[in-house]
């Protein structure tokens, strides 16, 4: 069967020599690494080339590009030249000095000629530049009954010099670029009392513009920094928001609504009443908590003639959602720089966009409230959001019973019997707004809501209860 397929392919004439992961393998032999790319001259550059070639020639190439120690070492195309009547692809390999460092044949498609992809006719064009022929008679010795092909070969070989040259030796910063998505870039900046931990497959500039970011809003939603937008709204009580308040705000609703009010960026007086703001921990008397009631609510937060005001002496805090808002920020720049991978950590609440090269998702684990260090599952994101509300954290203990941070604002009590809450949504917003909320509201609210949810109880001998989409690997 195979020697019947491959006494054709001789009839044909076509002969195929190598496979392009051979054909790379040839040309690099040291690199640690080669990262492929389609390459899309742009016109300027397509035109230089041209220029140079005084012919037309095609404004596409299968680039890779080799690093070694973290740095691009090489440059390879395989490209495609026209013998008499057929094509044949061939690989031009070429260093950072612009030599051709090694050139090898794909596949040959002519009838004759393929004697052209011996060494002895490819030796000659080791360390050729751009400064040389490459021309029969001239500077190179052809293969007899191969000379069409040959000087395919030699034609092809100039083109690609001329395309690295231009394009890559000429332009290092296309080169910079490449070898910056090989790895990761991995950037860490401290916001909203937590560490933020970007990890993407693109240009460091886009992550630290992301990170910059994460901190500006921090400076705008803060209820902590006293010159931020939204301490100052609590202060002062009515003032014409920023665009970027004005969305933080509107969504904030948006969660309130969809909840039933079991997330509400106004229960700020009822966190300060349990001392959850600045720690000094108490439990409030039932007419205090009635009073702080009346305060909150999210019809408090009044826009009118552009302006926003805080009724009833309510004021905000972002602690539910602050996190996840930053985060899908950071998202919008990632992409809008072309970063297509990447992985935003803030502690509860973490995005995945695209996916890890080669793998189906950014791989999130979720840890049991009883024993950190345990894992109880991992999830896969692929554009999508995870984050946990717990109680294990940050809370007291009076008299045997346990006052976590997540209060209810319709009874004004620490939630009981909740453990942590786990939260699979779209956007990171609704990820950290509902893992609150269902903190508070219960996993029946996930079901109307759309988002998928693991809610553990408080008793570890209770089992964990979760929606029918949430699938952990
Ligand atoms: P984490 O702090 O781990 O990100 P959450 O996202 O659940 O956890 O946010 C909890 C914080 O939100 C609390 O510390 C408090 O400041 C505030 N908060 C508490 N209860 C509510 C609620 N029902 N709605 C909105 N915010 C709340
Ligand atoms: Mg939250």
């Amino acid at each position: 069967m195979i020697l019947w397929a491959l006494l054709l392919a001789c009839q044909d004439g076509a002969q195929v020599f190598l496979s392009e992961e051979e054909a790379v393998k040839i040309v690099f032999r040291h690199g640690e690494k080669v990262v492929r790319r389609e390459l899309l001259l742009p016109v300027e550059v397509h035109a230089a080339v041209e220029d140079r070639l005084k012919r037309r020639v095609e404004n596409r190439y299968r680039s890779f590009v080799e690093i070694r120690n973290g740095e691009a070492t090489g440059v390879a195309l395989i490209t495609d030249e026209v013998t008499k009547t057929l094509t044949m692809t061939f690989i031009v390999g070429v260093d950072l000095q612009g030599r051709v460092i090694d050139v090898a044949v794909l596949e040959h498609r002519e009838k004759i000629g393929a004697d052209s992809a011996k060494r002895k006719f490819l030796d000659q064009l080791l360390g050729k530049t751009l400064r040389d022929p490459i021309r029969r008679k001239k500077d190179m010795l052809h293969v007899v009954g191969a000379t069409m092909s040959c000087d395919a070969v030699m034609r092809g070989t100039r083109k690609v010099l001329a395309v690295v040259q231009e394009y890559f030796l000429d332009r290092p910063e296309n080169l910079h670029a490449i070898v910056q998505e090989a790895d990761p870039v991995v950037q860490q900046r401290y916001g909203m009392g937590s560490l933020c931990t970007i990890t993407a497959y693109g240009p460091k500039a886009a992550v630290e513009q992301a990170l910059d970011d994460v901190r500006r809003w921090d400076g705008i939603l803060s209820n902590y920094l006293e010159e931020s937008e939204l301490s100052q709204l609590n202060r002062e009580r009515s003032l014409h928001p920023s665009t970027d308040l004005t969305a933080f705000l509107r969504d904030c609703r948006k969660y309130s609504d969809l909840s039933d009010g079991a997330f509400d960026v106004t229960v700020a007086p009822l966190v300060d009443l349990w001392g959850f703001r600045n720690r000094k921990y108490r439990v409030p008397s039932s007419a205090e908590i009635e009073a702080t009631l009346r305060k909150i609510g999210r019809d408090h937060v009044v826009f009118e003639n552009g302006s926003v005001r805080l009724i009833d002496g309510t004021t905000l805090d972002p602690g539910a959602i602050g996190k996840g808002f930053a985060v899908d920020r950071a998202v919008e720049i990632l992409k809008k720089a072309g970063v297509n991978s990447a992985f935003v950590d803030f502690g509860s609440s973490v995005f995945g966009l695209g996916t890890p090269p080669g793998e189906e998702g950014w791989r999130v684990a979720i840890r049991d409230p009883f024993q950190k260090e345990r894992v109880l599952g991992s999830l896969r994101l692929k554009d999508a959001s995870v984050s946990t509300s717990g109680n294990y954290e940050k809370f007291f203990e009076v008299d045997g019973r346990k006052y976590g941070h997540i209060l209810d604002p319709r009874t004004g009590i620490p939630v009981e019997g909740v453990a942590s809450v786990s939260v699979l949504a779209s956007t990171a917003t609704a990820s950290d707004a509902f893992s609150t909320a269902i903190f508070v509201g219960g996993l029946d609210l996930a079901r109307r809501a759309g988002v998928e949810a693991l809610w553990i109880p408080a008793d570890p001998n209770a089992e964990p209860r979760m929606t029918d989409g949430w699938v952990p690997e």
